[in-house]
Parts: C-alpha cells; structure tokens; sequence
C-alpha cells in the first residue's frame, strides 16, 4: 500500500511540474514512421531520385505517439544562435545546381576561414522537435530529418546533410540548439566540408529531392515543399 501511495505521489509531482512548467507540448505520431528500410539500398537515395511524395503516407498526421514540445522559434543551424561566422558560400536557395540537375533545395552552409574550417564542427537542431529520420543515404551521406510543430498548428521539417556523425535517432525529442551532430563531406568524402540544410514546408521523404523520373521540378512545384531557411528562420526567431 505505502508503495503505491509512493508511486501515486510522485505521479502527482511529475504532472504538476509539467503542469507549472509552462512548457507546451502536442501530442505526435509515434517514432515507427513511413520512412524504413535501410536508405543504402533505397534507390531513391540519389539525388535526382523521385521523391515521391505520398500524401498519405504524412507520419505528421495525429496519432498515439510521442509528446513534442511545441517550438518556441527558429535558430541557425550552425555557428552561434545568429549563424555568427558562417554563411552560405555554397549553392544557395533555388540555385541551379548542375551537379544534379535541379534547383538547389536548401542552403550550403560554410564556416569562414580555410575550407576544412568547419570540418567536425556542431551543427544545432534549429527548433524544438523529433527527429523523423538519421540514417545514411549513398548521395547524401548521413542525414538528420527533424519534425517541428508550431503553434500556430502548422508543420515543418529540417533536413541536415553531408554530416561527420549524427548524435541523435529516429524518435529522439531534441531541443533548440541541442547538437545533433557534425558537419561533414557526404558519402566517400564527395565533398569539401559543408552543411547542406532545408526548410520543408510540405511533407517528402528523407531522400526527397526536387525532381521527377529524371526531370527537375519548376521553381513553383519546388516552393510548395521547401522555404527558403533563411528567411524562414529570420521570421520566426525566438523571443529570447
Ligand atoms: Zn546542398
């Protein structure tokens, strides 16, 4: 009897600190997403893939699950909360990239300084959220998927490529500015050190790429899925 008063009283501490926390939270699709598999043998899993977006298979859509803290705002990815000492010196938003034949999706994010500068460095969850995917894909080497949900009620989804480690998995709440991992050179060192980094605003799966049976998507079709990181984020920063 006394153990179960024991376990009834800390139940009520734990819900009243929640309670008075302040903290927000809403209820998410559990970590079991649509997005199994082994993405090494995903033939999708090179960048002019067919991203195939499936609206139902959306893992943002209500279900039991997880509770993930609402955002609070928007954070650089790298460098300090402002992206202080970094900058986008590589392919830009909606750049034509020739190395893929599409318009580039994200920014390429580099830290100033010599080119093996950023090399190992952190790289920050840019919002409150869970991780939707961290894994490895062929092209893109090892990428971080995170679900953030705003409250305003809408849903967004970072995506972190080319990285040296990743530090968190599927399921994994993570905080603004947590490091998630490092930043790296893709698979076999195909590149020279950077951060490739995306806003979605639509659902795709963690290869998504903005092209279709080898056809790239027109600029409108690619602003239905991605923002432009840094505005997005310049417009949604926290209040503290
Ligand atoms: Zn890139």
């Amino acid at each position: 009897m006394r153990n179960h008063l024991q376990q009834f009283a800390t139940a009520t501490v734990i819900v009243a600190a929640l309670i008075f926390s302040g903290c927000s939270f809403s209820l998410l699709p559990g970590s079991d997403s649509v997005i199994g598999g082994d993405p090494r043998s995903d033939p999708g899993s090179e960048p002019g893939a067919s991203p195939s977006p499936d609206p139902g298979s959306d893992p943002s859509q209500p279900g039991p699950g997880h509770i993930v803290p609402l955002t609070d705002g928007f954070d650089f990815p790298v460098g300090d909360r402002n992206g202080k000492g970094w900058g986008v010196t590589g392919y830009g938003f909606l750049e034509w990239s020739n190395y893929s034949g599409t318009w580039h999706p994200g920014e390429d994010w580099n830290m100033y300084g010599s080119p093996m500068a950023d090399l190992g460095k952190p790289v920050y969850a840019v919002a409150n959220g869970i991780v939707r995917f961290s894994g490895f894909n062929s092209t893109q080497g090892n990428i971080i998927m995170v679900e953030h949900h705003l409250p305003d009620g809408s849903t967004v989804w970072s995506q972190y490529a080319h990285l040296q480690q990743r530090w968190v998995a599927e399921g994994e709440i993570v905080g603004r500015r947590q490091i998630i991992g490092t930043v790296g050179r893709g698979p076999n060192n195909t590149f020279s050190p950077h951060l490739h980094f995306e806003i979605r605003i639509k659902y795709l799966p963690q290869n998504g790429w903005p092209r279709t049976n080898g056809q790239a998507w027109p600029k409108s079709k690619v602003l239905e899925y991605y923002a432009d990181p840094t505005v997005f984020i310049n417009s949604h920063r926290p209040e503290t």
